[in-house]
């Protein structure tokens, strides 16, 4: 079949930065850019902010520390985690300024939170740190000029409209702006995760006023754990990034979640949430100028955005390159959170939610003065990037 596409292009005002996807990654990036005085827009495809982390039902803020009492996420990370328990019954722990009532499983500096909560207070967030938000905005396609993007092609209620842009920062979760701009991308393979909220009657009658709500607030988690662990065996693992996979994927998750509620007593249980995006952990990756692959433990990078550690274990302790943030060839398209070069066990470490912070941190400080600056993102000098972020309370070295 022979088809032409002639529907009229609105084209909306130019910004300095436009942030694609506004999960934890692309709000970091969004308010680091506003905060450097760029006019930025983020654009979320959804109607609530926060990816995974809120719609995507996550709720567990991996720590910022290194579990050996040292912080080593701090900046935005640092400010989200504070305001994912702001509204929620959880608290921090006191050794991390906390309330330290509530708080659940380790002493670590992480916590659970509300997911719905944590949304509506991101969107506040963002408006107030002086930057743009449009919801229901799928960016479909970058506009390029060889290797530069011109701005964001995108569909609205409104038709189809274009977003002209002095940089882009894809915080996507997929990498769809940077694969479709033609930057070199790799494919993550992901187990069956479908995880719901809700409670039973048991959870109400059991309920002692004196405690939190979290009985009432209990995670249905079908399918695998991070290592694979429940993957049903019949099911081929997925690559998030076809419709016939997105597809094949919700159709094995919701027939598990309706297996659940048939085994349930009706008039005893309810569904409080269900994840409005797939659960992947890892869809689709940028090949940069540099790739963290996790085993640069303890090295030091002159190049440093922002030092992480370990979600996983204790006393680890790395530094994120700028190199992890854009390819050489392409002057204005950034990657943050989930979808940076890191691959390995580089991917494992950069896509939990206080790193891709700190990577939308610096991607989005990155994007704001290179666009100032009339330079690439390759040409910005380091320096200034990491004075920049320092002066916002970001430590980028282990040693700092
Ligand atoms: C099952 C599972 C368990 C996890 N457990 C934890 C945990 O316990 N603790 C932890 O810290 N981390 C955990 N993670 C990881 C973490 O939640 C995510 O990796 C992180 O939140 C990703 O943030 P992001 O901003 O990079 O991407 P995302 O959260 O994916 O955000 C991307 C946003 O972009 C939007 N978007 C996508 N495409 C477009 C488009 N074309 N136009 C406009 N908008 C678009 C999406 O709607 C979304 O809002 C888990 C992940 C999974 C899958």
């Amino acid at each position: 079949m022979e088809f032409k596409d002639t529907r009229e292009v609105r084209i909306r005002n130019p910004y300095d930065v436009i942030v694609a996807g506004g999960g934890i990654a692309g709000i970091a990036s969004a308010v680091s850019a506003a905060r450097r005085g760029a006019k930025t827009l983020l654009l979320e495809k959804q109607v609530n902010l926060g990816g995974l982390a809120t719609v995507g039902l996550i709720s567990w803020y991996e720590p910022l520390c290194d579990g050996e009492g040292k912080q080593m996420v701090y900046g935005i990370g640092e400010e989200l985690v504070r305001l994912s328990v702001r509204y929620g019954f959880e608290n921090l722990p006191a050794a991390w300024g906390g309330r330290g009532e509530n708080h659940h499983r380790n002493g670590r500096f992480s916590t659970l939170y509300s997911p719905n909560a944590f949304s509506l207070a991101l969107d506040e967030y963002v408006r107030e740190n002086g930057s743009d938000l449009l919801f229901d905005v799928l960016a479909v396609y970058p506009v390029m000029e060889g290797k530069k993007c011109l701005g964001v092609m995108t569909e609205t209620a409104s038709g189809r409209e274009f977003f002209p842009a002095g940089a882009v920062v894809d915080a996507t979760g997929e990498a769809s702006v940077l694969h479709r701009a033609g930057m070199p991308t790799e494919e993550g393979e992901n187990f069956l995760t479908y995880a719901m909220q809700g409670f039973g009657r048991e959870d109400l009658l059991s309920h002692d006023p004196a405690r939190d709500m979290l009985d009432l607030r209990r995670t249905y988690s079908l399918g695998s754990d991070l290592r694979g662990e429940g993957h049903p065996a019949e099911v081929r693992t997925f690559r998030g990034i076809s419709s016939d996979e997105e597809n094949r994927y919700l159709y094995e998750g919701k027939r598990r979640a309706m297996e659940l509620l048939r085994s349930k007593d009706k008039s005893a249980f309810e569904i409080s949430s269900l994840p409005t995006m797939p659960q992947y952990r890892k869809i689709r990756r940028l090949l940069g100028k540099v790739t963290f692959t996790g085993e640069e433990e303890g090295v030091f990078s002159p190049e440093s955005v922002g030092r992480l550690g370990d979600f996983r274990q204790a006393g680890r302790h790395f530094e994120l390159p700028y190199g992890t943030l854009f390819h050489p060839e392409y002057p204005n398209i950034a990657a943050a959170g989930r979808v940076i070069s890191a691959g390995g066990d580089g991917w494992e470490l950069a896509r939990v939610i206080p790193v891709c912070a700190l990577s939308g941190e610096a991607a989005g400080a990155a994007a704001a003065l290179a666009v100032k600056r009339g330079e690439a993102l390759s040409e910005l000098p380091v320096k200034l990037l990491q004075e920049t972020l320092q002066n916002a309370g970001v430590r980028l070295h282990i040693e700092d």
